[in-house]
């Protein structure tokens, strides 16, 4: 009892002495961190950086968080909601001119992360049309083809897919089969390509095909004569979203289909790199909705007695969550304030895409755990976000790429062949 009171003493006594001076002051004063946002990144971000996140933020709230569960049990995505991403702003954003919003690469990234946190399926609607289908028109594209295509694509009312990967050629597109070549002053375009997004719902496809100058982007409007499309059915991720193939069969094409101003790997690589740092944030975003149900759900799940989140077991998967959800969003944010500066490399993207996409799996499982029985039915958003994840692992350069991309940068020896 003694003791008990020497020590209620000493607390008083410290207690009685902190109370005094600005140095105490200031300590009173420090906010305790929010779980939600435990190192206040809030404060790293502009008034307009947040302005956009938010009313991403919103939209998710309201537009696809009461249908998630029914499209991805049903394997649909709901085509008409692109004129509502267009509205919002959301479609090319990172682009400028043409009808698109011109934001920076933070303001993209955070909208990113926004609709990942719904579901993987829309990030990737997002990705596809303004990194991977408009990008290119934007970047190689002629005037005539920016002005054609760019505007309606911002709005929503013209939905692009990306061609690359064929059946046979998905880590190694470099030895693509598809081909094009020149008929007076037409092309015809041959081949297949293979787990293309939005495909079937797409006005337009960005196809790349060899030729004899390497190989070229090519714009293919739905319904061109030879052109038709098949969707893969039976996936158990990402189902919120179309993968179709696309088959080419002779098909003829006017002069001014081709993209003027690239030709070679570079061309598809540099639309890649673009939907890779919108994947460094939109996985963190998956990440934070299964951190926030995981929290959430072992505050008030009982078992022996007390709340799971009291176990430390759990408090430890917990607290390891937090920690890489909050490093991986400062390197999301890093990663973004080096590209609106114009110093971001190909390499840094990969280091961001391994990291993220790696650790938000991990999250996901973790969660999961969490969960216990119900952390496997759509009740709960951790196993579609965890399923979706298995593809975002995958496409857009697999780990084990970005893992060569990264050892060869830091040995300076290949180690692809
Ligand atoms: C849902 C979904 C949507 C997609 N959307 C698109 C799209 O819109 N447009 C598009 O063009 N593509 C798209 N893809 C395709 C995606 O980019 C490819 O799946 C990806 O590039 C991997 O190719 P692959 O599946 O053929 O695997 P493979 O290349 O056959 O790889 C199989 C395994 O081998 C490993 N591997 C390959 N080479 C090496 C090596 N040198 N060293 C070590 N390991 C290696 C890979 O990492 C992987 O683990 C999509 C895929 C999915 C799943």
């Amino acid at each position: 009892m003694a003791k008990t009171e020497t020590k209620a003493g000493k607390r008083e006594s410290r207690a009685g002495k902190d109370q005094a001076g600005p140095r105490a002051d200031a300590k009173r004063a420090r906010p305790k961190p929010k779980p939600g946002d435990f190192l206040d990144l809030e404060a790293l971000l502009t008034d307009e950086e947040r302005m956009i996140r938010d009313a991403a933020r919103d939209w998710v709230r309201d537009r696809v968080l009461p249908g998630i569960e029914g499209w991805f049990d049903r394997g649909e995505f709901p085509r008409d909601i692109a004129a509502e991403l267009g509205g919002l702003g959301l479609l090319g954003m990172h682009l400028s001119g043409y009808g698109c919003a011109g934001a920076n690469a933070v303001s993209y990234g955070l909208a990113c992360m926004e609709l990942e946190a719904g579901d993987s399926g829309f990030r990737s609607f997002i990705s596809v049309q303004g990194s991977l289908a408009m990008f290119p028109i934007w970047k190689f594209g002629s005037e005539e083809q920016k002005q054609e295509w760019l505007p309606r694509m911002a709005r929503g009312e013209v939905v692009g897919c990306f061609g690359l990967t064929e059946p046979d050629f998905g880590s190694d597109p470099a030895r693509m089969r598809a081909s094009a070549r020149k008929d007076g002053s037409d092309w015809i375009l041959s081949g297949t390509k293979m787990w293309i997004t939005n495909g079937s719902i797409a006005d337009l496809a960005v196809v790349w095909a060899r030729t004899e100058e390497g190989v070229r982007g090519f714009l293919v409007p739905k319904g061109t004569p030879g052109f038709t499309t098949k969707d893969i059915e039976r996936k158990l991720s990402l189902r919120a979203s179309v993968t179709s193939e696309l088959v080419f069969d002779d098909c003829t094409l006017p002069a001014d289909s081709v993209l003027p101003e690239v030709s070679g790997m570079r061309g598809p690589l540099s639309c890649l790199n673009e939907a890779r740092f919108g994947i460094v944030w939109g996985v963190m975003g998956a990440a934070r909705s299964c951190y926030e149900t995981a929290l959430e759900y072992a505050k008030s799940r009982v078992q022996f007695g007390k709340p799971i989140a009291g176990f430390q077991l759990t408090q430890e998967k917990l607290v390891n969550i937090l920690l890489e959800l909050n490093k991986g969003t400062l390197l999301a944010l890093h990663l973004g304030r080096m590209k609106d500066d114009g110093r971001l490399s190909p390499e840094q993207v990969s280091f961001g895409k391994l990291n993220n996409v790696r650790e938000a799996l991990r999250i996901a499982r973790e969660t999961r755990s969490i969960l216990g029985a119900s952390g496997i039915t759509l009740e709960y958003p951790i196993i579609r976000h965890m399923n979706n994840l298995e593809s975002v692992y995958t496409y857009e350069g697999t780990n084990e790429i970005h893992t060569l991309i990264l050892g060869e940068a830091i040995t300076g020896i290949e180690a692809f062949e």
